[in-house]
C-alpha cells in the first residue's frame, strides 16, 4: 500500500526508548478503589449501588439511559465505603464510588459470546456497550456507538490506530507487541458487525517490533499492517484516514462520511476480551516515565487505582518533578493532585523535570505563519489567539473551530511561546455556554 502522509504536523523529541522495551507489569490493585462515574464522552452515570454494599469484581456499578454513556464496573470485590465528588484527573470534581478491596478478588457472573460468529451485530453491540468499552486512543468515546453508524451510511474500511504519536507513550505498542491475537480476534469481531471486508492497521515506524509482530498475527486474516511515517498527530482520525487512505474527511464530519470507522488497536484487544472472555474494562495498561522517574515501566493498572500508587511503584522522585501529567505531552492533562485514579483512558503518566516542559513566557507574535503550517486541519491557530484577546468568541466559530482537534502542534511549533492551544480551549468551552 502507498503511504500518503497528512498535511502538517510536527516532530517533537519521540522519548519512547525509556519504555519501549519494557514488558508489562501487572501492578496488584491497592487497598482503596476510587470509580469516577464519567469515564467516557456523554452524561455522567448514576450509581446502582449504595453505601455499605459489597460488590463483586466485574460487577456493573453505575450506568445511564442517556444514548451517549457505557457503565463502570467494579474494579475489586469489596464494600462501597463512600459515594461522593472527589477530584478528577479530566477537571474539577467528579461523583465517584469508593470500594474498600478485600483482596478476595470474586468475580460476579460475567456474560460473554465466544462464539461471536453466530451472533447478531444487535447482540455483540449490546454486550460491548454492557462491558464499559470506550475508545482507549484518548477520546474515550463509546464504542457501541462508533460501530453502529447510521443505516444510510456506508463503511467500506476499518483502520485501526496502532500510531501512538504522542511521545514517551508505550501503552498501545506493548499491548500489539504481547497481546497480538487479541487485537486481531478483537478486529475480525469488529469486521463482523460492520460487515466490512477491508481492515488496515497503522503503525508508526518507531515501532517496528510491532509492526513485525502484528504483521505475523495478521497472516492469512486479510487484515494489513501499514507502516507510517513517524509524525504527530498521525493519530488523530482525520491525519490516520489521509495518511494512509489518502481520503480527507469535510469539515464538521465524521470519518463515517468517508466511509470509514476508526479504533484503537487496545480497544480492538478490549472488545476480544469482552465478547469471548466476558472481562469488562477494569485494567488499562499505562506507561509511567519521564525524568521524574527512576524505573519507567509499562504498568497494567487496575482502573480506579492513584496515580500515587503507580508513580511510587516506579520511583518517583518528587523533588525533581516541576509537573505530572496524564497523557502524552502534547494533548496530556497536567494533575493538582496525585490522588486522581487511572481511568478508562489512561494511557500514560508523565513526571516532568523542568528541563521537560516549557515554561519560557509569551512573546508578540512575529507573523511567521509556522502554527498555519503545522496544524494537520489546515486551521489558523494566529486567528484564535488573536480573537481570545478580544473575547471573540463566534467570530472564532467562524474560523472552524470547532474542527481543532487539540492537538497542541501549534503552540509546539510557535517561536513565540504564544499560548495557542489554552486559547483554543477556552474559545471552545466559550462558545459550548453561548450555544445553550
Ligand atoms: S489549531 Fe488545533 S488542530 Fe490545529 S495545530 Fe492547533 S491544536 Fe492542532
Ligand atoms: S507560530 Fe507563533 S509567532 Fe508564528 S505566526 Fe503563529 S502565533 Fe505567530
Amino acid at each position: 500500500m502507498k503511504f500518503f502522509g497528512f498535511k502538517g504536523g510536527v516532530h517533537p523529541p519521540e522519548n519512547k526508548i525509556q519504555t519501549e522495551n519494557q514488558a508489562v507489569e501487572v501492578l496488584k490493585a491497592p487497598k482503596m478503589i476510587f470509580i469516577p462515574l464519567l469515564q467516557h464522552i456523554g452524561v455522567p452515570l448514576t450509581p446502582c449501588v449504595q453505601i455499605g454494599e459489597r460488590v463483586l469484581k466485574g460487577q456493573m456499578i453505575a450506568d445511564s439511559e442517556a444514548f451517549l454513556s457505557v457503565p463502570v464496573h467494579a474494579t475489586v470485590s469489596g464494600i462501597v465505603k463512600k459515594i461522593e465528588n472527589l477530584p478528577f484527573p479530566l477537571m474539577g470534581n467528579v461523583q465517584t464510588i469508593v470500594i474498600e478491596n478485600d483482596e478476595q478478588e470474586e468475580w460476579a457472573e460475567l456474560s460473554k459470546i465466544p462464539e461471536w460468529q453466530k451472533a447478531t451485530k444487535d447482540e455483540l453491540l449490546q454486550l460491548i456497550r454492557a462491558k464499559g468499552i470506550v475508545g482507549l486512543g484518548g477520546a474515550a468515546f463509546p464504542t457501541h456507538i462508533k460501530l453502529n453508524p447510521p443505516s444510510d451510511v456506508k463503511i467500506d474500511v476499518l483502520l485501526l490506530n496502532g500510531a501512538e504519536c504522542e511521545p514517551y507513550l508505550n501503552s498501545d505498542n506493548r499491548v500489539m507487541i504481547e497481546e497480538p491475537q487479541k487485537v486481531v480476534e478483537g478486529i475480525k469481531i469488529m469486521k463482523h458487525i460492520l460487515n466490512v471486508n477491508t481492515a488496515i492497521i497503522g503503525i508508526e515506524d518507531n515501532k517496528q517490533e510491532a509492526i513485525d509482530v502484528m504483521k505475523k498475527a495478521c497472516t492469512g486474516t486479510g487484515i494489513e499492517v501499514m507502516p507510517l511515517k513517524t509524525m504527530y498527530p498521525q493519530g488523530g482520525e482525520k491525519s490516520l484516514i489521509k495518511a494512509i487512505l489518502n481520503k480527507e474527511v469535510p469539515s464538521g464530519k465524521l470519518p463515517s462520511a468517508v466511509g470509514v470507522v476508526v479504533n484503537n488497536t487496545t480497544t480492538a484487544a478490549a472488545i476480544y476480551e469482552g465478547i469471548v472472555n466476558g472481562l469488562p474494562l477494569i485494567d488499562k495498561v499505562v506507561t509511567v516515565t519521564g525524568k521524574g522517574i527512576k524505573e519507567p515501566k509499562n504498568l497494567k493498572a487496575t482502573i480506579g487505582t492513584p496515580i500515587s500508587e503507580l508513580l511510587k511503584n516506579c520511583g518517583y522522585i518528587e523533588e525533581k518533578v516541576e509537573k505530572v501529567v496524564m497523557g502524552g505531552p502534547m494533548m496530556g492533562m497536567a494533575q493538582l493532585t496525585l490522588e486522581v485514579p487511572v481511568i478508562k483512558g489512561t494511557s500514560g503518566l508523565l513526571a516532568l523535570t523542568k528541563n521537560e516542559t516549557n515554561f519560557c513566557k509569551p512573546k508578540a507574535c512575529i507573523g511567521c505563519g509556522k502554527c498555519v503550517d503545522a496544524c494537520p486541519m489546515s486551521l489558523e491557530p494566529i486567528m484564535y489567539a488573536r480573537l481570545a484577546e478580544f473575547s471573540q468568541w463566534e467570530e472564532m466559530a467562524k474560523y472552524n473551530l470547532m474542527d481543532c482537534i487539540e492537538c497542541g502542534s501549534c503552540a509546539y511549533i510557535c517561536p513565540a511561546n504564544r499560548p495557542l492551544t489554552e486559547a483554543i480551549k477556552i474559545g471552545k468551552a466559550k462558545l459550548r455556554t453561548i450555544k445553550k
